[in-house]
């Protein structure tokens, strides 16, 4: 048994199989999410589970947060019962959800202000790597607080790489997903041209897997679209926050701005199913 006791924030898609790995890993956990009944998965596995994110900081030495969005992780910070109204101090918050660089810089300052230390961590991949901790983990923070729970990362991921300042995993993140959407987007209109011009999607994904431009995405988004299998993994509605979120930032190219407005068309109706099913609302 790993003698870390680990708090962990957020049991959706992803939070719930990286949780799942630390518990095999031999790691004490204590989980909260909003909705208690997601809790039922990990409580299974021996997890205990808190009320508040407060009473996760109070009984825990390091905390991690898997959520949605910057108003999420606004809400457990700063809330009645968040983890800034907790008296603990000296303990490491890593924050794994993607979010702005602004909202971890100044999550980051809080923390300072009451002697914690808040490091920047999103992830690369989605629930497969989750599920196997194959994830890729870019970090930003400090480098102290960052050796220490390196190996709890190490769990997660394949890769766990600091790459600067609070705010730096946030930023190459919101890179790295904006030529996801640019790749799903670029999937879906491949497989709907060659459709219409007779080629079928399995023959065709058959060839885009064999040749070298062919990769894990193009096998899994492409298996999804042929089975007809929308159920989120990475929902849609979560790459239009993520393009925002770029473009706050300065991405303002032609495909960028594109891919924005794709997805934008496509949130109302498929937000809540995964990435790929671009794919729907293009061909609509
Ligand atoms: P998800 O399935 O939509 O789960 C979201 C989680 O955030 C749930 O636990 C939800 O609680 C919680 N949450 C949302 N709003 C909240 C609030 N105001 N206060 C407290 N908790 C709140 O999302 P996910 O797919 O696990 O993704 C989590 C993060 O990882 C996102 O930032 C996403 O962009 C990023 N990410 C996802 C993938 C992927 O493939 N899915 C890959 C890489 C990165 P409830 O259960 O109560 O709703």
């Amino acid at each position: 048994m790993e003698e870390t006791h680990i708090g962990w924030i957020g049991l959706g898609n992803m939070g719930i199989p990286m949780a799942e790995q630390l518990i095999k890993a031999g790691y004490q956990l204590s989980v909260y999410n909003r909705s208690q009944d997601k809790t039922e998965t990990l409580t299974k596995l021996g997890a205990s589970i808190c009320s508040s994110p407060k009473k996760i900081f109070d009984n825990t030495d390091v905390v991690i947060i898997m959520v949605s969005d910057d108003e999420a992780i606004r809400h457990i910070f700063t809330n009645e019962q968040g983890l800034l109204n907790s008296k603990s101090s000296g303990k490491v918050i890593i924050n794994m959800s993607t979010v702005s660089p602004a909202v971890s810089i100044e999550m980051a300052q809080m923390c300072r202000e009451k002697g914690n230390f808040y490091l920047d961590a999103p992830v690369s991949g989605s629930v497969k790597q989750a599920e196997t901790g194959t994830l890729v983990i870019m970090v930003g923070g400090e480098e102290k607080p960052y050796q220490s729970v390196k190996p709890i990362l190490e769990k997660l991921g394949k890769l766990v790489m600091h790459i600067g300042d609070v705010g730096t995993g946030n930023n190459a993140k919101l890179a790295i997903n904006s030529l996801l959407a640019l790749y799903a987007q670029g999937l879906a209109e491949t497989i709907l041209f060659a459709n219409d011009k007779g080629v079928k999607p399995e023959d065709l994904l058959n060839l885009i897997n064999n040749a070298a431009i062919g990769n894990i995405f193009t096998k899994i988004k492409g298996d999804a679209i042929l089975n007809d299998n929308f159920k989120a993994a990475f929902a849609l509605k979560h790459i239009v926050k993520d393009l925002k979120l770029a473009q706050a930032e300065g991405l303002n190219s032609p495909l960028a701005q594109t891919a924005l407005k794709t997805f934008t068309n496509a949130e109302e109706q498929f937000g809540e199913e995964d990435i790929i099913s671009v794919v729907k609302a293009i061909k609509r």
